[in-house]
């Protein structure tokens, strides 16, 4: 059934205060030399039972990350995690591909190398047909999982993303009955995602970057990141609010009440006290969960961080990143965010921008779902074999010689810097670690009955 209510927007408006409170609260409640009980009594509570972790519990582990950073203690989370792993999804991890469209972006968030006002970055949008070529190419490799992702271009949302998920969709299926498409694009309204799900959509991903409302509108000043977009795909007038900030945080109540699967996040270690923001996810994915028991489908937890960009000249993090270490942390927060949510609803998603033994690591530990095979350039996957790209793959290019394109052409205008390896590696380590590779199709509630929303606070 629809529900008829929504949250309010003053939970959205407040959720970072929230979290903070907490967050500093936790640090002044349990001295230091008290934190290994309250620590060890919260593991043994979580792993016991099927629920998540309250708003205290959760501040409690999250001490661990920098105020208080006990090896040991770290150890004994993500050992919890690791169960509550297993109890939750058995020896299975989902794979993921993203297949970026176009790095065309009216946006200029200022940590990102497609920003709009980066003039050093080549720019390319690809061909439906291309995007579908590559993802069959995708769906032989036994993908079966596949993110349409890009930039803030409207062009592409209004004329090219209603037939793009339809063909996609019933193509992928055709090699894998189980294909699912994601999008992690300019947020829409409920309209526009009900009209999607009708086309075959699965999955809306949107990570929010930080859901400090001052710190997300210094690094996103302009473009429909910044302003939101209306129900005719146009930017929002802006008023003084942000509303861009606000319609970015709705956008993942908007995708569950049209029957979506959604994915939210934030860039650790963007906020100066990053596990506030760790936690303001928590408690925005509890809320979904609270607020839509029936309908809402595992959230999968993204983690971004701000990796370095090719084009160094624009590379705001030389200078502008914050003094947190995303990849000694990236287990633990896997293993809070996992510990945090009812048994099964948390598909937590170890990416690209960690190395691949971190990534494993999480997978092994707390992680469900992982990308595999990442390369964030439109087209990157039609030069795996080594051929030239034909010019006829794109429909708009710039910064790049007329003629045909190579892979390193191609790769030349990724959004960011990463991690490579290939999707058969990835399989290999898994397996390595007593994994194997399952659809995400499979843990969806409708597959595996999740534990009633009742249970999602502790
Ligand atoms: S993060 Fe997304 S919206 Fe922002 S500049 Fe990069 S591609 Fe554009």
């Amino acid at each position: 059934m629809t529900p008829t209510h929504s949250i309010e927007d003053q939970f959205y408006r407040s959720l970072y205060t929230t979290a903070e409170t907490a967050y500093l609260a936790a640090g002044k409640s349990v001295a230091e030399q008290d934190l290994p009980d309250v620590v060890e009594a919260i593991l043994e509570r979580r792993v016991a039972g099927e629920g998540g972790l309250s708003a205290a519990e959760a501040a409690s582990l999250l001490r661990l990350v920098r105020d208080a950073p006990d090896a040991r203690l770290r150890d004994l989370v993500v050992k919890a995690a690791r169960k509550v792993r297993h109890a939750s999804f058995g020896d299975g991890v989902a794979t993921m591909v993203p297949i970026e469209v176009t790095s065309f972006c009216s946006s200029t968030c200022r940590f990102c190398g497609w920003r709009a006002d980066n003039k050093d970055m080549i720019r390319l949008a690809i061909t439906e047909s291309a995007i579908r070529e590559q993802a069959q190419i995708l769906a032989r490799k036994g993908f079966s999982h596949f993110e349409i992702a890009g930039g803030d271009d409207l062009k592409f949302l209004k004329e090219n993303l209603h037939s793009l998920v339809r063909n996609l969709k019933t193509e992928t299926s055709a090699v894998n009955p189980d294909a699912r498409v994601s999008l992690c694009l300019v947020p829409m309204h409920e309209p526009h995602y009900r009209k999607l799900r009708a086309d075959g959509l699965d999955c809306v991903l949107t990570w929010q970057e930080t859901y400090k409302e001052d710190l997300y509108n210094h690094h996103i000043p302009s473009g429909p990141k910044a302003s939101g977009i209306d129900l005719d795909l146009k930017l929002q007038k802006r008023t003084g609010e942000s509303i861009g900030w606000l319609h970015r945080m709705q956008s993942q109540e908007m995708a569950v009440r049209a029957g979506l699967q959604v994915g939210l996040g934030v860039m650790i270690g963007l906020a100066e006290i990053a596990e506030a923001d760790i936690l303001s996810v928590v408690l925005h994915g509890q809320k979904l969960i609270e607020t839509y028991p029936d309908q809402i489908e595992p959230l999968i937890i993204g983690m971004p961080t701000w990796n370095p960009i090719t084009t160094e000249a624009f590379d705001n993090g030389k200078t502008e990143r914050p003094p947190f270490d995303a990849a000694s942390n990236f287990e633990f927060v896997a293993a809070v965010y996992l510990l945090s949510f009812p048994n099964r609803m948390a598909w937590v998603f170890a990416n690209g921008r960690v190395s691949p033994e971190i990534q494993t690591n999480c997978v092994e530990n707390a992680a469900f779902f992982t990308s595999t095979l990442v390369q964030i350039a439109p087209g990157a996957y039609l030069g795996l074999d080594g051929k030239p790209v034909p010019r006829a793959m794109f429909d708009r290019v710039r910064g790049l010689p007329e003629g045909e394109l190579n892979q390193e052409d191609v790769l030349s205008g990724e959004q960011f810097v990463h991690y490579y390896d290939s999707h058969e590696n990835f399989v290999a380590r898994f397996e390595g670690r007593g994994l194997s590779v399952v659809s995400d199709q499979s843990m969806l509630r409708s597959q595996v009955p999740a534990v009633p929303a009742s249970l999602a606070l502790a």
